[in-house]
């Protein structure tokens, strides 16, 4: 039969993935029962919305079962009352001078995240917002290319860094401070450092808008920008395939795990009008944005179509919005900020964010 103390070694091969240590170190475990067969203990994470919850349950319960002679464990999981700081995390705050911090998200890469990213913010610009743009893209920084802005970061004279302007916005991206050629492996502190920098140390003055492009998927960028600041709310991109909606579903229930609200889905390559006979190509399937926004209970903020003056002006560095704000795509993104803008701006939106 096993032993406390056999479950307790077993459990320190188990590691918070956030903080790196294992989870007896980390005093999560208590009142560790054992009768025959079975074992059963109390697993207190540091934080309430803990988005690695799952996965350290899982990992725990595994850990435990490998002992000769277990054959049930029962984890009753559990977090540490908040005393406005999570596991040693300095509390979320908001950033100083900045009304609205809006993340845009995947599932996948290559959905097009950081096009939305971009126009998004341009339409904002483009209603009279003072607008920032945060790119934390670390697996493929795009914004340098979209908006053509290759300049490196200054720093003010008390040591903060000063982003760069081009279309009359604010721009921080991580691409301003790597070379485009050299490969990084980017390690779990190194990404929750560079965030935090960019969202602490970075001079964005007055902005009612930071819009913040993630890597896609649901790792150490997220947490630590959920962990950092009161975000205000989430969009996610997909295209509307089964294969993209599934992925973009675990993004949507990390925010939603840990209290950020989601404001949408954008579906980005919805359809395809063929230039030379003007026919419709449903290339990513039909309607999978409206699908997962009813199944998901999230609203659908906009579609937009799969074009090749898309494609272009992004890769040229003048996105739609700035190159042809009067055109239909422009426009599909003018009406999701729109939206976006409308959600945020009622008071029932306002009320539940004081409650956060
Ligand atoms: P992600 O940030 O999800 O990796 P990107 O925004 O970098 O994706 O887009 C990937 C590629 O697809 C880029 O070349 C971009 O110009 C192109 N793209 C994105 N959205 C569209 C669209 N609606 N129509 C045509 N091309 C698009």
């Amino acid at each position: 039969m096993a032993t406390e103390k056999d479950v307790l070694d077993a459990l320190r091969g188990v590691l918070d993935p956030e903080l790196g240590k294992d989870l007896v170190s980390l005093d999560m475990i208590k009142d560790i029962k054992i009768d025959g067969s079975s074992v059963s203990f109390k697993l207190t994470l540091t934080s309430s919305g803990c988005p690695m919850k799952k996965e350290i349950e899982e990992n725990a319960k595994e850990a435990v079962m490998t002992l000769p002679g277990v054959e049930k464990v029962v984890v009753d999981v559990g977090s540490r009352p908040s005393k406005g700081k999570a596991g040693g995390l300095p509390p979320r705050e908001p950033i100083e001078g900045v009304k609205n911090t809006i993340a845009v998200a995947s599932g996948k890469g290559g959905v097009g995240k950081s096009t939305v990213a971009v126009n998004l913010a341009l339409s904002m610009k483009d209603k009279g917002f003072k607008v920032g743009v945060l790119d934390c893209d670390i697996y493929g920084p795009s914004l340098q290319m979209m908006i053509g802005v290759k300049d490196s970061l200054r720093a003010t004279v008390d040591g903060r860094i000063m982003p760069n302007e081009r279309y009359g916005m604010k721009l921080v991206s991580i691409g301003f401070l790597l070379d485009e050629d050299t490969p990084v492996i980017w390690r779990g502190p190194m990404v929750m450092q560079m965030i935090r920098q960019f969202l602490r140390e970075v001079h964005w003055g007055d902005l009612d808008y930071l819009i913040i492009d993630l890597p896609p998927g649901t790792g150490d960028a997220q947490l630590t920008l959920v962990q950092t600041i009161p975000l205000t709310g989430a969009v996610v991109v997909t295209t509307p395939q089964d294969i993209a909606l599934i992925d973009a579903y675990k993004a949507i229930q990390m925010f939603s795990e840990v209290g950020v609200p989601v404001l949408g889905i954008v579906e980005n390559m919805s359809s395809f009008v063929c230039p030379h006979c003007g026919r419709t190509t449903e290339i990513f399937s039909k309607g999978g944005g409206e699908k997962a926004s009813k199944k998901y209970k999230v609203p659908l903020l906009g579609s937009v179509p799969l074009d090749m003056d898309i494609r272009k002006s992004s890769d040229s560095g003048k996105p739609i919005v700035a190159q042809n704000p009067e055109s239909s795509h422009a426009k599909a993104f003018l009406d999701i900020a729109e939206t976006i803008n409308k959600t945020i701006s009622a008071p029932a939106f306002s009320k539940a964010s004081a409650g956060r």
